[in-house]
């Protein structure tokens, strides 16, 4: 592929660590907030992004160029809404931001400078994840950087938009990628999830309309200002816009992450990038979008990789970076790690979350144990409905219950196997 068709990772390459302001610049970096603050104007920047068809890479896939306009601009000039990177990347299985924020930090910063003046902010906040300290350490040079060269600060650019962007690095929990439980930990409270609606754009930081946007979703912005929102959206070979970072973990020969067109068929992903399977090994099957995903099939090979089709085939695309299941790993086992993952990060605000988690664990132990009942598995089946989408404050649980739910539909014999047999799987180690 060519650059061009590979906005996002163009300025990634094997014989540097990371680009500089000087490298980012050499292919048009910062030309997009140019365009943004001496050519287009907010609302401007706005539709441009809406007419890209940009759609939120954090997993949801929410219209960026929509959520910006949901903010109220001018309207309380002395309370001017708030930008919110979410770079607080903790989903199993999902590394994508990180080769952004490590690999070429000006990407974000420029993005982050476009978004915010589209939405009117004055102040930004990156939210990093705790352990991702190259990349805290890369943010903060490139942000002094930025502000020597005018990009940010007042008046950048000689414009009469002024931005400060903090960079918050997270305690280190789970919960706190949670759009609102990450809005409460930058207030310095308890990270819990807010009950929905409001939403942030209507209520968020301190009160204030707050955009949060994914790492990846900022970073696809400079390019739609630098080339168009038609460019943009002939990058897809489907219905959605652009290119994503799409990954695979698990037992194929050559796991990583690559740029690729929203549209890629997943057994492009699986077969050409990432090698196929090892020697030795079967696909049984896979979770398209990190661990909160459902569980597809190899006869979902042939579904592209956009929100709406995965959606269709059962599962969601969520994050882009696949789970590999292989036929010596025993299903059973691996979502009994899935949920002790997601046990121990539950915030413990709603009580489903909170007591349903640890009790889908026990369960989940006790069957591997060999002490499993065959009314285990009809209570496991309720619990995914008890936890499911609606009974809880925030989509940890319901993520939870994805790959269990999928499991007990396709696997359903693992399970059995150790309730009726005491036989289960012989996993490879
Ligand atoms: P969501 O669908 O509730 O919201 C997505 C975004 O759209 C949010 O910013 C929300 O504020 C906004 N939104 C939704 N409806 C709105 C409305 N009516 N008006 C205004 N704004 C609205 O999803 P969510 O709970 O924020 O996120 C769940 C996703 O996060 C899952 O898809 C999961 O795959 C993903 N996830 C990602 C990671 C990671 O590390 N990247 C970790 C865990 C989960």
């Amino acid at each position: 592929m060519a650059t061009m068709d590979r906005p996002l990772t163009q300025n990634i390459r094997a014989d540097r660590d990371f680009a500089t302001l000087a490298d980012y610049r050499k292919t048009g970096g910062y030309e997009g907030l140019r365009k943004a603050v001496t050519d287009l104007g907010p609302k401007a920047v706005q539709q441009w992004v809406k007419d890209a068809g940009l759609r939120g890479r954090g997993g949801a896939g929410f219209g960026t160029g929509l959520k910006w306009s949901l903010v109220p601009i001018g309207q309380a000039p002395d309370h001017p809404p708030y930008l919110v990177v979410n770079a607080d990347e903790m989903e199993p299985g999902t590394f994508k931001d990180r080769l952004l924020l490590e690999k070429d930090p000006h990407q974000l910063i420029e993005g982050i400078a476009i978004a915010a003046y589209a939405i009117q902010a004055q102040t930004a906040y990156i939210f990093l994840r705790g352990e991702y300290r190259l990349a805290a350490e890369r943010l903060t040079r490139a942000l002094q950087e930025a502000r020597a060269a005018h990009y940010v600060g007042a008046h950048l650019l000689d414009s009469d938009f002024s931005l400060d962007i903090h960079l918050h690095t997270s305690a280190g929990r789970y919960i706190c990628g949670e759009e609102s439980a990450l809005l409460n930990a930058l207030e310095g409270k308890r990270a819990t999830p807010r009950p929905k609606p409001p939403f942030a754009v209507v209520s968020g930081l301190w009160g204030r309309p707050t955009v949060v946007n994914n790492a990846e979703t900022i970073c696809n912005v400079p390019h739609i200002l630098r080339h168009g929102a038609d460019w943009y959206k002939g990058l897809g070979r489907g219905a959605d816009a652009g290119t994503k970072l799409f990954g695979a973990s698990g037992r194929v020969k050559r796991p990583g992450l690559w740029e690729l067109p929203m549209g890629t068929p997943i057994r492009e992903i699986l077969e050409e990038h990432a090698g196929g399977m090892k020697d030795g090994y079967q696909l049984r099957g896979f979770l398209p979008g990190g661990a909160s995903t459902d569980f597809l099939l190899p006869e979902h090979l042939d579904v592209p990789m956009e929100f709406d089709t995965v959606a269709k085939a059962g599962s969601r695309m969520g994050t882009g970076t696949i789970i590999v299941l292989d036929d010596k790993t025993c299903p059973v086992r691996m979502v009994l790690n899935l949920e002790r993952f997601f046990a121990q990060e539950s915030c413990g605000w709603c009580t489903p979350c909170r007591d349903g988690l640890p009790w889908t664990v026990t369960l989940l132990q006790d069957i591997v144990e060999g002490r499993g009942r065959p009314e285990d598995l009809d209570t496991l089946s309720r619990l995914t409905r008890m936890l499911g989408p609606g009974n809880t404050f925030c989509a940890l649980a319901p993520g939870a219950m994805e790959p269990l739910q999928s499991a007990l539909k396709y696997f359903r014999e693992d399970f059995e196997r150790y309730i009726f047999q005491n036989r289960p799987l012989k996993e490879a180690v």
